[in-house]
């Protein structure tokens, strides 16, 4: 079955929807049993979408774990209140005192502050590495390296990472390859069928779709489904029957959404080029993006999501282009319907194992569904107020 019928008929059994055609929202803490028999058949297949207990989920959040299973292949799925959660529920579930992890340079900033912070303070070592590493992460193993970490493209820079090669290296010496799928989604990239055992992912961010819920994911393969599902419910995670639904909702149209994002934004990075003040943008389908080959090889399409470097410009010139904006609104996030804008002045502060080439501020944009006409006219005018204010 192709992406787009997948993403219509994924999680829509009738054991979940009934009638109807999606599945209704079932907000529950206690399920209440009639026999002893009942009792103990739920307990016996308690986590595996069968109805216990408010924590384990109802027909709202198994629907949507179906979905994602069925999308992505992977064997099992569990839900978060949101993206962080997923990550460090999946880090801590494969980690304890004493373990090694390396972790991606380029990763989401608060993922790099879980492992300085709160792994490091529970004696896990983390080691950065250059995204651009490849099968060269073999000489970073130590024996007792448990967990390799990607997200790629990489988070505001937008590096591609090698994850077949890194794959390899991690099954030679039986580490857990974790990926943060964020960018990807189950459309643009098959991180199972690239080799990754973990995949995690902010649903808060494309799948919801509509800025309007918080939402995370992470899944595993056969080998590894059954420690994250334990351990992700030990430290008592789980999420809102209301944030399930919103997730299943935005599936149906991920596609068509993703491919409108992806077309406006294409444009918009082309006419950034073109700007006399960019020093460069980094978007994965553009040529010159490190990593690109990997993008085409790997992914089937680009998002919204993207940056672009000025040559100059400091704090108030910086503020000058953003705060008049008509359309683009600043703030984090991303891969709702809106176009957002967020300035970064320092790179270079994010990472430690891969050098930053560029002085100037980075500008990272989030194209969303608008006309990319006004959109552009948006720009051209902020890119007027940068001058004046130089
Ligand atoms: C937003 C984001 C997260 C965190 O997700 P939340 O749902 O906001 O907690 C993790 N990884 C990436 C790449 C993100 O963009």
């Amino acid at each position: 079955m192709k992406k787009a019928t997948q993403l219509i008929h994924a999680g829509r059994g009738k054991e979940w929807t009934g009638s109807a055609v999606n599945p209704p929202v079932v907000r529950a803490s206690t399920i209440v049993f009639d026999t002893m028999a009942e009792l103990k058949h739920a307990t016996a297949h308690r986590g595996d979408r069968v109805p216990y207990y408010g924590r384990r989920g109802t027909a709202t959040h198994f629907a949507l774990q179906d979905a994602i299973c069925d999308l992505e292949g992977s064997a099992g799925c569990a839900l978060y209140p949101c993206g962080a959660a997923a990550i460090n529920a999946a880090l801590l579930s494969f980690l304890k005192q004493g373990d090694h992890l390396l972790m991606v340079d380029t990763a989401y900033e608060p993922t790099r502050a879980i492992c300085d912070k709160l792994l490091a303070g529970l004696g896990i070592e983390t080691t950065y590495y250059d995204p651009l590493i490849g099968a060269g992460i073999s000489a970073l193993i130590k024996a007792n390296t448990k967990v390799i970490f990607l997200e790629s493209p990489g988070s505001l820079t937008m590096e591609l990472q090698d994850i077949p090669a890194i794959s390899a290296v991690a099954k030679a010496h039986h580490i857990v390859l974790m990926l943060d799928n964020t960018w990807g989604t189950p459309v643009l990239l098959d991180a199972y069928g690239l080799g990754v055992d973990v995949c995690i992912q902010s649903a808060t961010k494309y799948i919801v779709g509509h800025s309007d819920a918080m939402l995370g994911i992470a899944t595993a393969n056969e080998k590894y489904w059954p420690q994250l599902r334990e351990y992700s419910y030990l430290m008592g995670y789980c999420a809102s029957a209301d944030d399930a639904y919103l997730a299943s909702r935005g599936l149906r149209t991920l596609k068509v959404r993703l491919a409108q994002h992806q077309t406006n934004a294409f444009t918009i990075a082309k006419w950034l080029q073109q700007r006399p003040e960019v020093e460069t943008v980094r978007h994965p389908a553009l040529p010159e993006n490190p990593g690109h080959q990997i993008f085409q090889r790997d992914f089937h399409g680009s998002n919204g999501l993207f940056s672009f470097v000025l040559k100059q410009g400091d704090a108030k010139a910086v503020a000058a282009f953003i705060e008049g904006m008509q359309h683009f609104k600043m703030g984090f996030s991303w891969g709702g319907y809106e176009s957002l804008i967020i300035p970064n002045f320092s790179i270079q502060k994010l990472r430690t194992a891969s050098p930053w080439p560029y002085s100037g501020p980075l500008i990272r944009l989030h194209i969303g569904l608008e006309d990319t006409e006004d959109l552009i006219a948006d720009l051209a005018a902020a890119f007027e107020r940068f001058h004046q204010a130089l």
